[in-house]
């Protein structure tokens, strides 16, 4: 008979199942937990699950074993780390890490399962040999290592030496604000020290609704790397805060094409530090987007001129953040602490095993994100971590929104907290993610995925119904949307269009708020939108695709909502047709500056609609309610759209705006009630007003009143 899934579900409570259901009585069986026997006082059985009752409670600084008929089994600790007794005995609510003033300086570290830590302080960080200059013992109060030292540590380098569960690892303090060269060692420095000049008089702070915001997404490597911008720092933090970079066709490129272009926030990918394995910061060629996080409280240091010394990675990614705010633009962080790169060789792993990560009854760590292991956001101890974390990168680096990689793979507890406590810490801060339902051991309703967008209010989730709406599945290569010429998508049209809201009985209502709704068509991951439409559309000639990209602009930014960018799209980024480019070449993955000049109508055109959309806050309503007042579709032919935004809709000075999205490859017509409609002349220059409204083939016209 098997004996599976043996459980710690209290500190002196154990579970397990058996495959048949015989009598075990609990003379048959023994607990073993620090190679002490521990008395059974009771043993109850309901189907085939029973529950043991220990006389004392298990020590978890040693493994647990239940021995059933001389067969030793090894008890799972992970299901007490989601009990009330664990978090009362050990949860810490106090700072974490080092902290540093110039007379003395104080480290924590959480472990309740080490039986010891040591403290290790390094003069130099080398990849070649590494060897303590200082070692001093730490001491623990309930799960806190801790000690004070004297002097000014300014300059040294630190890890930890955790003797845990029979194995002595070394490990990087997780809250490391700052690390040597390819993450090895944390590092400690006075942090006041690590800002440029003025940067304390950085206060820009978002005070408008949500969806008055554009966000921008790139990566600090592919935006300079094209010679033809001309950065002196290609592919660094410092590229991205170059003026007046042009291309050879005297185009603005870099920082100052974002300004041109108009977007409100930039979401930088990763720029936390990712791992080495990855791209190994002493001479970055290889080529990763780096969703590997290492040390997530610090800086990547591939995009630093110095990745060797520890404070300028950190001095240089302010300046970046200082040049887009000095622009007026806003910098969101994508953070990624839905899983670690290595299942084993991590720090998280290294300092408490199983505790940040989810393990199942048979104590697989879970693998849901399909990069290695799920982290166990519902732990208090991995909650408290992102949310010091988000909250840190608030603070020190006036980061003003956070991207969160597979939010789905996190609770909402979790992201309701970190709502509240941003909130409390400074206003206009984005919170928005991928909230993709991922198999998990959360309860359903537990999820930060987009079905329980109800139970985590004013947090934005990218909304796959609407890029997929518009131009067909990401996963099937030849699938079409609206746009591309598939057929009957117009009341799933209608209902993206009015931001995904409830708006009517027959749609589906993703949000309860248009400030929830990341409307998209492409990011970095899958088909860039003009690899797409030439993967789905190859029959159609390039002029009809281009129609094709421009009206996707058009629905996302008169769409209700927040509009997302993809790098480069705005002028036709491809990636040679490859939809997973995280390893790919600079060649592939870089924004060559020339497509700007090549494909400069479109840029125009979505410049122009960005501009439209500013001045236009009928488009940016902020509630389910106004949209549900002021939004009224009305009849249009097969393959389009028509609706109309009334009543100086969220204060515009348009009393009444109607816009038609023709996907039809012929011109339609429309008849509408009055005949008082003007041409918007900034989006459609060519049109000519009559009593009937013509709509030009795969095209947008906008009019007003
Ligand atoms: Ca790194």
């Amino acid at each position: 008979m098997a004996i599976k899934k043996i459980v710690l579900i209290d500190f002196n409570k154990v579970e397990f199942k058996t495959s048949e259901a015989p009598y075990i009585r609990k003379e048959d069986l023994k607990i073993i937990n620090s190679d002490k026997n521990i008395l059974i006082t009771d043993i109850s059985c309901k189907d085939k699950s029973y529950t043991i009752t220990l006389a004392s409670e298990i020590n978890i600084k040693c493994l647990s074993f239940l021995v059933y008929k001389n067969v030793s089994y090894k008890i799972l600790y992970s299901k007490l780390y989601e009990a009330e007794s664990f978090n009362k005995k050990y949860a810490y609510s106090g700072s974490l890490g080092c902290e540093y003033s110039k007379h003395s300086s104080t480290f924590k570290l959480w472990t309740p399962a080490a039986l010891s830590v040591k403290l290790l302080l390094y003069k130099k960080c080398s990849l070649e040999s590494l060897k303590p200059d200082f070692i001093y013992d730490m001491h623990e109060t309930s799960g806190v290592f801790n000690i004070k030292i004297g002097g000014d540590l300014s300059g040294l380098f630190y890890r930890y030496e955790v003797n845990v569960y029979g194995n002595i690892n070394l490990a990087v303090d997780p809250y490391a604000k700052a690390v040597g060269i390819n993450g090895i060692l944390g590092f400690i420095t006075d942090i006041e020290k690590t800002s440029p000049e003025d940067f304390k008089n950085d206060t820009l702070s978002w005070n408008k609704s949500f969806t008055d915001a554009v966000i921008y997404e790139l990566s600090v490597r592919d935006f300079t790397m094209d010679k033809n911008c001309f950065s002196k720092y290609p592919g660094k933090f410092l590229g991205l805060t170059e003026k007046n970079l042009k291309t050879s066709e005297g185009l603005s490129a870099g920082l100052d094409h974002l300004i041109e272009l108009g977007i409100t926030h930039v979401q930088l990918m990763p720029v936390f530090d990712f791992s080495y394995t990855s791209t190994d910061e002493r001479n970055p060629v290889k080529y990763n987007w780096g969703y590997d996080p290492q040390n997530l409280n610090a800086i990547e240091g591939s995009y630093s001129t110095d990745p060797y010394d520890p404070i300028n990675r950190i001095y240089e990614f302010k300046e970046l953040i200082m040049a887009f705010h000095n622009s007026k633009i806003f910098v969101n962080m994508d953070v990624v602490f839905n899983h670690i790169f290595s299942e084993k060789d991590n720090n998280f792993e290294k300092i408490f095993p199983g505790y940040y990560f989810r393990i199942d009854e048979t104590g697989k760590y879970t693998k849901s994100s399909g990069c290695q292991n799920d982290t166990a956001s519902e732990h208090i101890m991995m909650k408290k971590f992102i949310i010091d974390t988000v909250l840190y990168f608030v603070k020190e680096y006036h980061i003003d929104g956070f991207r969160f990689d597979l939010m789905g793979l996190h609770d909402t507890d979790t992201m309701n907290e970190l709502r509240k406590e941003l909130n409390n810490l400074k206003k206009g801060i984005m919170l928005y993610g991928e909230g993709w339902d991922f198999k998990s051991n959360l309860p359903e309703n537990k999820k930060a995925s987009i079905k329980n967008s109800s139970s985590m209010p004013t947090i934005g989730h990218f909304n796959d119904a609407f890029r997929d709406t518009i131009r067909g599945s990401v996963f099937i290569k030849n699938d079409k949307g609206f746009v591309n010429g598939k057929e009957g998508l117009e009341n799933k049209l209608k209902n993206v269009c009015a931001g995904s809201i409830k708006y009517s009985k027959e749609m589906s209502g993703l949000f309860n708020s248009p400030s929830e709704s990341i409307n998209y068509f492409s990011c970095h991951d899958n088909n860039l939108l003009w690899d797409k439409l030439y993967l789905s559309n190859s029959s159609d000639s390039e002029d009809n695709r281009k129609k094709m990209h421009k009206l996707c602009f058009a629905i996302m930014f008169l769409s209700q909502g927040i509009p997302f960018i993809s790098e480069g799209d705005e002028f036709l980024r491809t990636k040679k047709l490859d939809s997973n480019s995280f390893t790919a070449p600079d060649s592939e993955n870089q924004i060559y500056w020339n497509l700007k000049h090549k494909n400069h109508d479109v840029f125009q055109y979505v410049k122009s609609l960005i501009d439209f959309r500013k001045n236009h806050p009928a488009f940016r309503m902020k509630s389910a309610e106004d949209i549900i007042k002021n939004l009224k579709f009305i009849e249009s032919p097969k393959g389009s759209i028509a609706f109309e935004l009334t009543n100086h809709a969220n204060g515009d000075t348009f009393k009444d705006i109607l816009v038609i999205f023709n996907a039809n490859k012929n011109k339609i017509s429309l008849k509408p009630a009055s005949y008082e409609w003007k041409n918007v002349k900034e989006l459609n220059p060519s049109k000519i007003e009559s009593s009937q409204i013509e709509i030009d083939p795969i095209s947008c016209s906008v009019f007003y009143r």
